[in-house]
């Protein structure tokens, strides 16, 4: 069934890595491959050094050294597309295919050091609960953290049976879309089923993934997606939460309506990850208003002919958003200045090194690359 002539464009729909998000874009990065006699193959789980891989022929079980170098933003993920060896035992990951988008986090707070998390989403669905009050500042958290990855967020609002009226409904969407600019927001019930079509339409095409804080409703979500009966869903969560009884959870499902989603654990909890111009998106009209500042340069606290602090007064921009915007670049500072502190000791650690072996010269023309 399988041949190597897959990299012509009009084989791409009903390629057997179809359902699985190959198309003609990815055809084309890996003509060269194809070329080599090597296997396409998108990542579906990650398990120290050892990654399971479906592939046209099915899924098997690849080693990735060949691709997991020091740098950690380069290791294999959930997600990836890469080039398997056809043989061999244990079968190689070749490459990577160049990411479209990622999922990285912080790993902790002490060093902060990326973590790539999932590749290749097109969708971030970010789950919340209306359960409890709408926690503004985090939906908005979660936004910047889909904008920066480069795929595009949408909210979900779960649980919305939770809610009396229609109308309470429908101010609790427009609160959402005031603070999510261009974002679509939808209303869903896994209860009654809600909204759960127009979700599942969304995620029809493409990569999704599953954001949001515990208790938001994601794995209720992501089993409704997967048309699990409640019976099911109940039992599902007892084992492993992944809409299987399996031992081997595979972090990437295809969905029964079409599409594709990604649910690891590490998507759990995410944080803030250099997102300077995801945090830009999340508050356009801040970036808009600012261009209007007498300075350039404008902090947006007291300066003389600051529009951004006009639009306060007059209540075109309410002042929680200007806040929760000063506390996101904040906390983006905090994170790009330990990275920063972290490559300035990595070179320092190289500089001595290259002293000790008496390479003076080496050292000086390092020294043209520091920042
Ligand atoms: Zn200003």
């Amino acid at each position: 069934m399988f041949s190597t002539s897959l990299h012509q464009a009009s084989a791409t729909s009903s390629h057997p890595l179809a359902p699985y998000g190959w198309d003609a874009g990815w055809d084309a990065e890996f003509a060269p491959y194809a070329e080599q006699g090597l296997l396409p193959c998108r990542v579906v789980r990650v398990d120290r050094g050892q990654a399971d891989v479906v592939t046209p022929d099915g899924t098997v079980r690849a080693d990735t050294a060949l691709v997991t170098p020091h740098d950690p933003m380069r290791v294999v993920c959930t997600g990836d597309w890469a080039a398997l060896e056809p043989e061999g035992s244990p079968r190689l990951i070749r490459t990577l295919l160049p990411r479209r988008t990622a999922f990285v986090r912080s790993t902790s707070s002490k060093r902060s050091e990326g973590q790539i998390l999932a590749a290749n989403v097109d969708h971030a669905i970010i789950a919340v609960s209306l359960a409890a009050e709408l926690d503004l500042g985090r939906i908005e958290r979660f936004l910047a953290l889909a904008w920066e990855s480069g795929a595009t967020p949408l909210v979900v609002l779960t649980k919305a049976d939770l809610v009396p009226d229609a109308t309470g409904l429908s101010y609790l969407v427009e609160d959402v879309e005031t603070t999510a600019p261009g974002v679509q927001v939808i209303a869903v019930s896994s209860e009654t089923g809600d909204g759960v079509d127009v979700l599942a339409a969304v995620v029809s095409s493409g990569t999704s993934v599953l954001l949001g804080a515990s208790g938001a409703g994601k794995s209720t979500l992501a089993n409704a997606l997967h048309g699990a009966d409640a019976m099911e869903v109940q039992a599902i969560r007892d084992v492993d939460g992944k809409g299987r009884h399996t031992t081997t959870t595979r972090n990437l499902l295809v969905l029964p309506g079409g599409g594709v989603l990604i649910d690891t654990p590490g998507l759990r909890g995410v944080g803030l990850w250099d997102s300077e111009s995801g945090v830009g998106q999340v508050f356009s009209e801040i970036g808009e208003l600012a261009r209007d500042c007498r300075f350039h340069d404008c902090g947006h606290v007291s300066e003389p002919g600051c529009a951004v602090l006009a639009a306060v007064e007059d209540g075109t921009l309410h002042e929680r958003r200007l806040d929760s915007w000063r506390k996101l670049i904040r906390e983006n500072e905090r994170i790009v200045a330990k990275t920063d502190a972290r490559l300035r000791g990595e070179i320092r650690r190289d500089w001595k090194q290259k002293h000790a072996e008496g390479r003076a010269n080496h050292a000086a023309k390092r020294g043209g690359r520091i920042r």
